[in-house]
């Protein structure tokens, strides 16, 4: 019987231990949200983090900005949340005006307050195996993984997708020594020659390549762990339109010992392991001595 790995029960743990956390230690998390454009996905996902945010104690403002917003206004916003005792997290919601510089907005975030854990100081820490925020959606597989006890040590994982967001952390941290590492990893992109013969030596399966279902039933050996970091939106002959994986589901399942669902899966943990950074943030900016 193949089990499906749903991300709800995942995220109640997440926000129950968040809330708890927030509310014994009486803290006053804040996270800034900036948003430049009309990308209705991209509002979609920032009301959604309001609303979560305000369920377990993380007040989540959002300050949005025309499609036409300058490289230096962004710049300014930035520095004074950066400044700001009161903000503990900044995450700068994508996609961003194609004229915006991603790289300088990256670098200016202050790394104690980078919510997405794209810093180049975040990204050595995390390689390093150093204290560090955890980019949100590789951390979401990982608490997919650890929920559904997952064995990872000596498991050959294969990922698809070398995105500086998902694929490369990702497979940095299954190279961890740790209860969700050890493991071996291969990492494929889109010159990766003969890919199927790659993905059918997979013990556990992660997709991250924005291709929608992909990832078709002959590319897979027999009990396969798949989670599925894809979502697409496709067309949908009675709805319109609906999102779907990289991962073919519906004939990819018999195949596979267990599956994310999309959507449901890794996209649902994605948003509570955010708000986890936040917690995180909110503790190390707390008087030396209360959490360290
Ligand atoms: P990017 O577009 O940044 O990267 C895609 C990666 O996939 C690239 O490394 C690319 O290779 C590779 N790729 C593309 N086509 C193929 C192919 N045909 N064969 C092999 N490799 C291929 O995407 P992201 O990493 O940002 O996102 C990946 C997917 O995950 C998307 O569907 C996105 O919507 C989703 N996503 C989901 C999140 C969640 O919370 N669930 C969060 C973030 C993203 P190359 O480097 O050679 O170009």
């Amino acid at each position: 019987m193949t089990q499906i790995l749903k991300g709800r029960p995942v995220t109640k743990e997440i926000y129950s231990k968040i809330r708890t956390e927030i509310d014994n230690n009486s803290l006053n998390p804040k996270l800034v949200i900036l948003i430049a454009g009309e990308d209705p996905a991209a509002k979609y996902y920032v009301q959604n983090l309001e609303k979560r945010g305000s369920k377990v104690g993380i007040l989540v403002q959002t300050i949005e900005f025309t499609s036409d917003v300058s490289q230096q206004k962004l710049v300014e916003e930035i520095t004074k949340c950066n400044q700001d005792e009161n903000i503990h997290g900044i995450m700068i919601q994508k996609p961003l005006p194609s004229h915006i510089d991603e790289s300088e907005i990256t670098l200016i975030i202050d790394p104690q307050k980078d919510m997405d854990a794209f810093h180049p100081s975040n990204i050595g820490n995390m390689v390093l195996d150093h204290q560090s925020y955890i980019p949100s959606t590789p951390a979401a597989v990982l608490e997919l993984i650890k929920y559904y006890q997952i064995k990872t040590s000596g498991k050959h994982v294969v990922v698809l997708g070398r995105s500086n967001i998902v694929g490369k952390p990702m497979a940095n941290l299954l190279l961890r020594k740790n209860e969700t590492g050890n493991a071996t990893v291969t990492i494929c992109h889109s010159r990766t020659m003969d890919l199927p013969s790659i993905t059918r030596q997979a013990d556990i399966l992660i997709a991250a390549i924005g291709q929608p279902l992909f990832v078709t039933e002959n590319m897979l050996k027999d009990g396969v762990i798949i989670l599925d970091v894809g979502v697409n939106q496709v067309e949908d002959a009675d709805k319109g339109m609906r999102y779907v994986g990289d991962v073919d589901y519906d004939g990819c399942f018999e195949k596979a010992d267990m599956i994310t669902p999309v959507p449901g899966g890794v996209g649902t943990v994605t948003t509570a392991m955010l708000l986890h950074n936040v917690l995180l943030s909110v503790k190390k900016s707390a008087p030396k001595g209360k959490f360290n």
